[in-house]
């Protein structure tokens, strides 16, 4: 595995990197003749790393870290988040635009695979230093990104707020407004909407897709969500409003169970009032290391990567895992889960809800006319429901599970355009 490392990563800690190259090991075998440019999605095309300078509130000038990887360009400009955590890197930067790629191929939208990140604990900076540390970002960024080069989007960490000053930091760099060189913005600038609850929403589709070829119903299905950012508590409020009942949500913060339903709307209404996680009324609060042994049907990581180790996937109880973060369960465990007769729906195909609205955010753009969120709803019901139906079949067909499934029908459509464009010179 090393000797396939590219010399700028850490051979002795390789991080979310190698767990990509090993997912794409599982692939190979199943890639006929496209098998020979496999080694093209074992290296990212483009990889940038900058300096990030920031006057803090108290004169200081400090330093970040930040990050922008294009996997893959195959099939279109490189799209995919920006990540502003203390834990980024190169690796795990990397590692995510290999996911992008993947994910974008299976869901068959035009684009190839990237991402990019900051260095930074965002919640330690004051509005002012945030802001001026996505402007610098960006700024360094320069024409690495574009709406027909690489189009960034909030994941993360990052939220509409940032997506709207690198617009603006774009815009203001290029002299004409470019709407289209970020997507996830606000609305009233270019966004689109139901972008915002896209991630969870299409988490959720694909759930239910599952769910109905397994024979579980979802009318009272017990449900359990980690990460209650952006994608888990869009998952969380779908599967309550949809009929499932909540019964433990795990953050940074706590974990909250309750065995007869939590209303994700009450606990969201809460938090925004100020309310902490022990004194919620709707839940009591458990250990921590309760949470993934929890009698459910439904668990949902949606937090972040490497959650679910082979220790955590021995005393998973669920029927389903549904992967709303990138990267949540490591190749052992998902074996560990397989063996259990649980069915891991892979972050490449479950989170790919938010990528296809703001594909349809890009679109909107690219044309300045804007569809309801019906037609938003409607149309990623549709592109998730027809990718999942076409990824089962194929998973059935080859005797493969659902990652492997979808890296199988994602990696052949990258490598057949790549193989028709052929090698330039
Ligand atoms: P977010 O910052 O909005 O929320 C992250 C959540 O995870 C928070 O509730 C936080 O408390 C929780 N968390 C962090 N560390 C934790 C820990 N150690 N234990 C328990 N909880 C922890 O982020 P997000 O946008 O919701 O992204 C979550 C995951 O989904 C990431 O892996 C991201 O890459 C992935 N994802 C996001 C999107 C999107 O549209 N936002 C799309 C696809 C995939």
């Amino acid at each position: 595995m090393s000797t396939r490392l590219p010399s700028y990563l850490n051979a002795a800690e390789p991080g979310p990197w190698a767990m990509f190259l090993q997912q794409l090991d599982r692939v190979e075998p199943h890639l006929g003749e496209l098998a020979r440019w496999t080694d093209t999605l074992r290296r990212p095309k483009r990889t940038l790393v900058v300096d990030v300078p920031v006057r803090m509130d108290d004169g200081r000038i400090e330093h970040f870290e930040g990050f922008r990887a294009q996997h893959n360009l195959s099939r279109g400009p490189g799209k995919g988040g920006v990540r502003f955590h203390p834990a980024v890197n190169l690796s795990e930067v990397m590692a995510l635009s290999g996911w992008m790629t993947v994910k974008n191929a299976a869901v068959n939208l035009p684009y190839g695979g990237a991402k990019g990140g900051v260095r930074v604990d965002p919640g330690q900076l004051s509005r002012g230093e945030l802001e001026r540390l996505t402007r610098r970002y960006t700024s360094e960024l320069g024409d690495f990104i574009g709406a027909e080069r690489d189009i960034p989007a909030p994941d993360v960490g990052t939220n509409d707020q940032v997506m709207a000053w690198m617009m603006d930091t774009y815009s203001v760099n290029h002299g004409t407004m470019q709407p289209g060189v970020v997507t996830g913005k606000p609305v009233s600038m270019g966004g689109s909407l139901g972008r915002r609850d896209a991630t969870g929403r299409g988490c959720f589709v694909v759930a239910r897709e599952a769910m109905r070829r397994l024979g579980l119903p979802l009318a009272g299905a017990r449900v359990a969500v980690q990460g209650f950012g952006n994608v888990g508590n869009a998952t969380a409020r779908a599967f309550h409003d949809e009929g499932a009942r909540l019964i433990a949500v795990q953050d940074v913060h706590g974990t909250v169970f309750n065995d007869a339903g939590i209303d994700p709307h009450a606990l969201l209404a809460h938090l925004k009032a100020g309310g902490s996680w022990s004194d919620f009324p709707g839940a009591s609060l458990i250990p921590d290391d309760q949470f993934w042994g929890l009698d459910c049907d439904v668990l949902v990581p949606a937090a972040l990567e490497g959650q679910i180790t082979p220790e955590v996937a021995a005393q998973v109880r669920a029927r389903i895992v549904v992967e709303g973060a990138n990267g949540p369960t490591t190749p052992e465990a998902e074996d560990i889960l397989h063996d259990k007769g649980c069915t891991v729906l892979p972050d490449v195909l479950a989170n790919a809800g938010g990528v296809t609205v703001s594909y349809f955010e890009w679109v909107q753009n690219a044309t300045s006319f804007f569809w309801t969120e019906q037609d938003i709803h409607a149309k990623l019901d549709r592109v998730l429901s027809e990718a999942f139906d076409s990824i089962w079949r194929s998973a059935h067909d080859k005797g493969v599970n659902l990652r492997t499934a979808t890296f199988i029908t994602a990696c052949s459509r990258v490598l057949e355009a790549r193989a028709m464009r052929g090698l330039y010179p």
